[in-house]
């Protein structure tokens, strides 16, 4: 392993690799350093020719013995060409397909990951605040790995993903209020029970480690090329900062010598760090109340708001750009990926296709430029609104 300690990624306190939720000097969140020049470069570009899934890249990844990887073969998802919606755009738009991994959404990247890390580290329960998807994946890796898992959620989930963290034998444990009320919860009760926090925020710095795969795989499947753009959808973001982090991992390894630009997207009903890119702060603030059908995406941050500025940081960084769409874009937009596209993708997930219609037409992406959308879960997760907007 070539991961060599935690770091702050506001005030730099460096300290050793365990589970730290948060930085003991300053509070901000952690991240993984490693010793890149010990990494064995042979092993990266063999995976990256290969089409490796998320432990092929193990040699960027913060488990000691890849014998104690949970995994499910999660990753190494389709990157298709768009047939239509991209031609009507006017750029070239590929789809990161990742509702092919086993749970149906991206959150099996970050949980294989941070539960593969905790079960090494000897932990036996492990707990997520969700929005649903998270929940259903982490227990899903608790079945596998063999770990008793307690999952934090809105009453408003959907049924669906309920029914699958119910079905793998987790403990629901409920909040009347917003996700963010969720996350406070399980906070607490982790203090309290020594379960290990896989929540995907950045609270856990182990499972952007999982995100940044995303990266890996996207270089790889453009032929060792890097898109001009990828567009994410944006709960606190740490999906967006992991690739940033993947393609600069990429860089600093002589693969490529150039970098995509991030752009974040959010729902007009819950945008807490696009209001602060468009406003040009420098600091995110909570939203008071999130009304939008993107419900994976409905974090309002409430009391780790520092995760949404350091979101805000990476899409800077990368000379991105952070856009908010509208929920009759979005369900627009599922439909569209659905006839034309054979995607059958939940609302979120539709959010990064609308956005690249929407900065198109501002002139942000310019014809013909590259650009890389996540479709983040699959439609079958949500089938409750999808129907009702049917019915409209
Ligand atoms: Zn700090």
């Amino acid at each position: 392993m070539h991961a060599t300690a935690l770091k702050c990624n506001r005030c730099g306190w460096t300290g050793g690799l365990d589970i730290t939720y948060t930085c003991p000097r300053c509070g901000y969140s952690l991240e993984v350093t490693y010793s890149y020049d010990s990494v064995d470069r042979r092993r990266v570009s063999k995976a990256l020719e290969n089409g490796g899934s998320v432990w092929a890249y193990s040699e960027l990844l913060p488990l000691k013995d890849t014998d104690n990887a949970i995994s499910m073969e999660e990753g190494n998802t389709p990157l298709i060409k768009s047939r239509t919606i991209g031609v009507k755009a006017g750029v070239r738009l590929y789809l990161k397909d990742e509702t092919r991994n086993p749970t149906l959404s991206f959150k099996d990247r970050p949980n294989t990951v941070g539960i593969s890390v905790a079960g090494e580290m000897g932990y036996r329960d492990v707990a997520i605040a969700s929005t649903g998807n998270g929940a259903a994946s982490l227990s899903a890796y608790s079945a596998r790995g063999v770990l008793s898992c307690h999952v934090f959620v809105p009453r408003s989930t959907p049924v669906g993903k309920v029914a699958q963290a119910l079905y793998h034998g987790s403990e629901i444990i409920y909040s009347d209020g917003d996700y963010s009320e969720s996350f406070h919860y399980a906070l607490k009760k982790c203090m309290e029970n020594n379960w290990a926090n896989i929540t995907s925020t950045y609270i856990n710095p182990y499972t952007m480690e999982g995100d940044k795969t995303l990266a890996y795989e996207i270089f790889s499947q453009l032929n060792f090329n890097v898109p001009d753009w990828i567009v994410v959808p944006l709960g606190a973001g740490p999906m967006l900062s992991g690739i940033w982090k993947g393609f600069n991992e990429l860089r600093l390894l002589g693969f490529c010598d150039r970098l995509p630009r991030m752009i974040g997207v959010q729902a007009e009903g819950c945008a807490p760090i696009i209001d602060a890119f468009e406003k040009g702060s420098n600091r995110v603030s909570a939203w008071e109340k999130c009304d939008t059908v993107a419900g994976a995406i409905a974090d309002p941050l409430k009391g780790y708001e520092d995760d949404g500025t350091r979101t805000l940081n990476s899409i800077r960084a990368s000379g991105g750009y952070g856009v908010k769409v509208s929920d009759d874009l979005i369900m627009d937009t599922v439909k569209e990926l659905a006839v034309k596209e054979a995607i059958f993708a939940e609302p979120a997930s539709a959010s990064s296709v609308s956005a690249v219609y929407k900065l198109k037409d501002k002139g942000v992406i310019k014809n013909n430029e590259c650009v890389v959308s996540i479709i983040t879960a699959h439609g079958l997760k949500d089938t409750d609104e999808l129907i009702n907007h049917l019915k409209k």
